[in-house]
């Protein structure tokens, strides 16, 4: 006889494998639309979450949940995750449902933390836009910030899966965990910063207006080293795969009025069509940039760059 907790593992494990296939055909960010199509499983429909509801099952779950989610509020700016309400073990930290952790929705969470038993997490990086992020663990229930601390696992991980046999190793497994969770927390920043550039330059390359989508990046202007500063649009350019990658080698170089040059290295050597429209093709043209002001790039941050690629080439 297949048990309440078998029933439910056996929908999560189909809920899993369900969301990689979305994301290997969609991409690793997810519009809600996509999401909240669910997923099939024994004939039957199933959700992974759900709109309101932060704490999330099906109804065909009987003791644990499948998803949590933190949706993102509108505005323009690029918050750092869970500005200001990271825990101390580097954790996320997601807030109880309601005031008491006996609540029909924490109890549930408080149940799978106990059973080391894995979940969704569904993080908004842009409004509508979320970057599921699985298998996430419960790792802490704290009683006075009314949260609990949320860590990631390696995917690959899911498969080997059985509740309670990783306790002896205890140790190895949460730093494992803490380092997938920091990783988790870059990749989830740079997709929001890629979603927000690349909503201003309303998906063209600034360069060549190349309008693919899974060919543009959000490229920084000055890198990304300062966990709290530049992390927005005005730090950003819109750029495809080629214009982003001679961007950042100083192959190509962007004056801090927007005009287009190229290494002279470069400028001297002769070949085929590439170099000669999809590079030389562009030299003294300006960047294509977006209407709204604020949403340009900062002078200061092009200054700087300028000047690094001079001292390059
Ligand atoms: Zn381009």
């Amino acid at each position: 006889m297949p048990t309440p907790s078998d029933n439910d593992q056996a929908i999560r494990l189909a809920a899993f494998n369900a969301l990689q296939a979305l994301m290997e055909r969609h991409g690793e960010v997810l519009p809600w639309g996509l999401i909240h199509k669910g997923f099939t499983f024994r004939g039957e429909k199933h959700f992974f979450a759900n709109k309101s509801r932060g704490i999330f099952w099906p109804r065909q779950m009987q003791e644990t949940a499948l998803s949590i989610k933190t949706p993102k509020q509108r505005g323009n700016r690029v918050a750092r995750y869970n500005d200001g309400e990271v825990a101390s073990d580097d954790a996320f930290l997601y807030r109880f449902q309601g005031e008491d952790v006996e609540g029909r929705d924490n109890r549930r969470l408080v149940r799978m933390q106990k059973a080391e038993v894995p979940l969704i997490y569904f993080y908004g990086v842009a409004p509508g836009v979320y970057r599921p992020l699985w298998p996430v663990y419960i790792s802490n229930v704290n009683l006075e910030e009314r949260s609990f601390h949320v860590m990631v696992d390696e995917p690959e991980k899911v498969n080997r899966f059985q509740p309670n046999t990783f306790t002896a190793d205890a140790k190895l497994l949460s730093m494992e965990r803490r380092y997938a969770t920091v990783q988790a927390k870059k990749r989830l920043h740079q997709a929001a910063f890629r979603q927000h550039v690349l909503k201003a330059y309303q998906c063209r390359c600034a360069v060549c207006a190349f309008p693919r989508k899974e060919l543009l990046d959000g490229a920084h202007i000055l890198p990304d080293r300062d966990e709290r500063g530049h992390a927005e649009v005005p730090n950003g350019l819109a750029l495809c795969r080629l214009h982003h990658g001679a961007f950042d080698t100083n192959l190509m170089g962007i004056r801090p009025d927007g005009v287009i040059e190229l290494a002279p290295s470069l400028l001297a050597t002769q070949d085929g069509p590439t170099l000669e429209h999809a590079l030389k093709g562009f030299v003294g043209k300006t960047l294509q940039l977006p209407r709204a002001k604020e949403l340009r790039p900062k002078k200061l941050y092009l200054e700087e760059r300028y000047e690094r690629f001079r001292k390059v080439s």
